[in-house]
């Protein structure tokens, strides 16, 4: 029987593809996650049973429960200076499921979307089911990899609907600074354009790194729609849950797309997410000064490769160091060091076209790992 042309022609991400690659080994290092190498915080785990044991098993409300959304709210204002109340927050099944509900309210086919490249590969797909139209638009090395507005502009089209933003970017490492991020919103305002706000990773910064949201520059608000998770901050990958702040209409509209997929995020897990935000914090500072821990051991690691050089990421926990002294292109590279050292990377190339000539090298895994996969790349490429 014929399958769809969706289903034939959707892309397969480049990190699948290295991680199938990577189970015929033994004793590999794992520098291709990006999932919090730390288990959530006990009161989470312990609620989220609690609730199983005490009646959260049934249907809940499709746009999220009330307590959870009134605490993303209050959240949202207080610590990302977010305009919004509970008529502004919308539950979903991840950050992932969150964009693709974004693209979805926004977009319609035939539409562009400006995404700064290289940029988490999911959006593809995203684009895709929404049938609009990716306009890659480059992040140099030279400006840290952060988002300039003026390279936005350079790529607007006629066509163009929206502009995605993700800092802490997700492969980069980067978080582009407060004065661009007014530089883009006043391009976002002079062209009339929807933007996304892709911020997962903002409690994860190093070195003074100052995050801001986009949507809480004057006159975002009605055209900005903030997409938050649980995944990094509470190490909640596999609860599945996270959620956007967008004008209300589009709140209203969302839910029904809501209900013909998903209908709800399970209430027992929209109960452990409400004491995530809720309860002790401490839980995230102590497990963003063990990523800085780690961060700098893999810097510094790379730095010493031969062929090697990257910046130290000012946010999230992935490196992306130039490898085009090694004179291979990003895919070759990956399977190489692969085949010859059982690390698993991952190449620039799957993050879109600018990605190539890097990797992404995440540091999420524990110190020994990080210094044994240094170790094994060390021996195969030769220090500087
Ligand atoms: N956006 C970015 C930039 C990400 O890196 C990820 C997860 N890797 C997501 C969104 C999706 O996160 P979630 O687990 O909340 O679906």
């Amino acid at each position: 029987m014929e399958l769809s042309e969706r289903a034939k022609q959707f892309k397969i991400s480049g990190i699948r593809v290295l991680f199938d690659k990577a189970e015929k080994y033994q004793n590999t290092i794992n520098f291709g996650i990006g999932e919090p190498g730390f288990r959530p915080p006990q009161n989470v785990i312990d609620k989220t049973a609690w609730a199983l044991n005490n009646g959260y098993t049934k249907y809940v409300s499709n746009a999220g429960i009330l307590p959870l959304r009134e605490a993303i709210a209050k959240r949202s204002r207080e610590v990302n200076g977010l305009d919004c109340g509970v008529s502004n927050v919308h539950v979903f099944v991840g950050a992932t499921h969150a964009l693709l509900m974004a693209m979805l309210s926004i977009l319609n086919p035939g539409d562009d979307i400006l995404i700064p490249c290289p940029y988490y590969a999911a959006y593809i797909g995203m684009v895709d089911m929404a049938e609009a139209h990716i306009v890659d638009v480059p992040v140099y090395e030279k400006d840290k990899f952060h988002v300039k507005a003026e390279n936005l502009e350079k790529f607007l089209t006629p066509k163009t609907k929206a502009v995605l933003i993700n800092s802490p970017s997700n492969p980069l490492g980067s978080v582009t600074p407060p004065e661009d991020l007014k530089e883009i919103a006043e391009f976002a305002i002079r062209h009339d354009l929807w933007v996304i706000s892709d911020e997962p990773y903002e409690s994860l910064l190093y070195d003074g790194a100052k995050q801001i949201s986009i949507g809480s520059l004057p006159g975002m608000t009605e055209r900005t729609i903030t997409v938050n998770s649980f995944s990094k901050t509470y190490a909640m990958a596999g609860f599945r849950i996270g959620w956007f702040i967008g004008p209300a209409d589009l709140c209203t509209q969302v839910t029904k797309i809501q209900s013909s997929t998903t209908s709800s995020v399970a209430g027992a897990i929209q109960v452990g997410a409400l004491e995530a935000l809720t309860g002790p914090q401490d839980y995230v500072q102590e497990m963003v000064k063990e990523y800085n821990v780690r961060r700098k051991l893999m810097v510094e690691g790379i730095n010493r490769i031969k062929g090697f050089s990257c910046l130290a990421p000012e946010g999230a926990f992935y490196t992306f160091p130039n490898i085009q002294a090694t004179g291979m292109d990003s895919w070759t590279l990956a399977e190489y060091i692969l085949d010859k050292a059982q690390v698993v990377t991952v190449p620039g190339l799957s993050f879109g076209p600018y990605g190539e000539g890097y990797l992404r090298v995440s540091f999420c895994t524990e110190t020994e790992n990080i210094v044994e996969g240094l170790r094994r790349m060390e021996a195969l490429f030769g220090t500087k």
